[in-house]
């Protein structure tokens, strides 16, 4: 019953948005319990999942929400936002239009979810680089001109992948704490 006990300090409810098999829920397995499935279904019912980890000797619990195939526009409910601290954008860089979806995703996220919150872009499946469709730079301009903070990741290699959460999570409790 190892944490059975934990006092928690904070809960931060993270969001993931994109288009349909960009990776998120490969993503959220691959943070919440080093998981990976290459057959993933498509995700029924809203899910959340969480990790707890310590932040500055502080106890945070993540909860990392996940669509459940309402990836369509508009087909997200408020619900979903409501309450967020976080949210991840992301897109498949093999992919263009899941890109160039996402100025529709972050309109949809902005007028849903509290001004404050903080965004991260992901540009996953950094494995199938001989297949990138969406150049880095094109990824970084559009974070640094609608003020987004920005990652690369593999689900399937488990690359960045806690970084970007990590990452997430301290500007959270930067700006919270
Ligand atoms: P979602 O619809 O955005 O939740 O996407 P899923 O997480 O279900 O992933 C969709 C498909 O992409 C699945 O076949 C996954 O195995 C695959 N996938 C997810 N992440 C990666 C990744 O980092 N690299 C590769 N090569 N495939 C991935
Ligand atoms: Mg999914």
């Amino acid at each position: 019953y190892g944490d059975y006990n934990q006092k928690i300090d904070y809960v931060f409810k993270i969001v993931l948005i994109g288009d349909s098999a960009v990776g998120k829920s490969q993503l959220l397995a691959r943070f919440a319990r080093n998981e990976f499935s290459v057959e993933s279904k498509a995700t029924i019912g809203v899910e959340f999942q969480t990790k707890t980890l310590v932040i500055d000797n502080k106890t945070v619990k993540a909860q990392i929400w996940d669509t459940a195939g309402q990836e369509r526009y508009r087909a997200v409910t408020s619900a979903y936002y409501r309450g967020a601290v976080g949210a991840m954008l992301v897109y498949d860089m093999t992919k263009r239009q899941s890109f160039d979806h996402m100025t529709r995703w972050l309109e949809e996220l902005r007028g849903h979810a509290d001004k404050n919150i903080v965004i991260m872009l992901i540009g996953n499946k950094s494995d199938l680089g001989s297949l990138r469709a969406v150049p880095t730079e094109d990824a970084e301009e559009f974070a640094q001109r609608e003020s987004l903070f920005f990652m690369e990741t593999s689900a399937l290699e488990a690359t960045n992948v806690e970084t970007a959460f990590l990452t997430i999570l301290t500007e959270i409790y930067r700006i919270i704490s």
